[in-house]
């Protein structure tokens, strides 16, 4: 490509909402066979709301809610506000907190009037030496519908499992349309409920799901997919995805996403939509392709 036609492409770009940080992306965006996507306000709004809450015997709803939220209160995770957020409609008030503990893709715990609260996915409960079985099928239940399942301890006695619903973007069924008509497979990097993940992954006929990853197994899902497939382009928002962003061949951040997606990433997409993803692929294809 000549740096005239690298200046157009790029000019175009902006043109469409697409910001080149690198030049070079827009060279490598069309030899790309994988377009590996976050789920979490990639794929999804990144606003889950509460959808379900069911209770152990012996637990009341309101008091469960409110020492939870309690907890959550304290953590930065888009679950966590979903869940202040119900309790807050339903006018539970929040009982003070300490020893508060995030613990990076599991969950987190805390001290509320004396009781220990321990809120995660099923594979922190099982760390934390809670008994899932009781709850197995309703969690299954709740990962098939899309859902995302939590499960809540008090006490050391697991008292609910409570699920998420995070909508899919009205533009990202298109997006990936457009990223399968150009050829392109498409999978979902998430650490989230691998049933879930698949669910949403048949819902928009995404190829291949890798689910249930922490925070640094993204980079080593988009190292096995370049060694599997060719080029990679990674799409992210969130922290927890700048080291995959850069990992990549091409790394795109959601405009929308964290300062320190959009540092990592070569390619910006102002609009927050996927389809700025098929909308650069296709710029670099008519660009770098046709112009020698
Ligand atoms: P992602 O951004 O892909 O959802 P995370 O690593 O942030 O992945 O979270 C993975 C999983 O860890 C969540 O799906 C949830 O099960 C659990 N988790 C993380 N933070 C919290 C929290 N504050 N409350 C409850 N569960 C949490
Ligand atoms: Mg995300």
């Amino acid at each position: 490509a000549t740096p005239t036609s690298i200046m157009v492409g790029t000019g175009r770009g902006a043109e469409l909402g697409v910001l080149f940080r690198r030049g070079e992306a827009l060279q490598l965006l069309k030899d790309a066979r994988v377009v590996a996507v976050d789920k979490t306000g990639t794929l999804t709004e990144g606003r889950p709301a509460l959808t379900d809450l069911e209770l152990a015997i012996g637990f009341d709803r309101a008091k469960v809610l409110g020492l939870v939220s309690a907890v959550e209160a304290k953590s930065e995770h888009p679950i966590a506000r979903a869940i202040v957020d119900a309790a807050t409609d339903e006018g539970i008030a929040l009982p003070p907190v300490t020893d508060f503990q995030s613990v990076t893709g599991f969950g987190v715990t805390a001290l509320v009037e004396g009781q220990r609260v321990e809120i995660g996915a099923d594979r922190f409960m099982i760390e934390l030496g809670h008994d899932v079985a009781g709850f197995a099928a309703v969690a299954e239940r709740l990962g098939d519908e899309g859902k995302t399942p939590l499960y809540a301890a008090i006490d050391g006695r697991l008292a609910a499992i409570i699920a998420v619903a995070d909508p899919i973007k009205d533009t990202t069924p298109a997006a990936i349309e457009a990223m399968h008509a150009l050829g392109l497979k498409v999978a979902m990097i998430t650490g989230d409920n691998a049933r879930t993940a698949r669910a949403i992954a048949s819902r928009l006929g995404i190829d291949e799901v890798v689910a249930e990853v922490l925070p640094d197994g993204k980079v080593d899902a988009v190292r096995r997919l370049k060694a599997e497939h060719g080029k990679v382009a990674f799409v992210g928002d969130g922290i927890n995805d700048a080291p995959a962003l850069a990992e990549a061949d091409v790394g795109l951040a959601i405009g929308t996403g964290t300062d320190i997606a959009i540092e990592a990433a070569d390619v910006v997409l102002m609009s927050g939509s996927l389809q700025g993803v098929p909308n650069a692929i296709a710029l670099s294809k008519a660009t770098i392709g046709n112009i020698r």
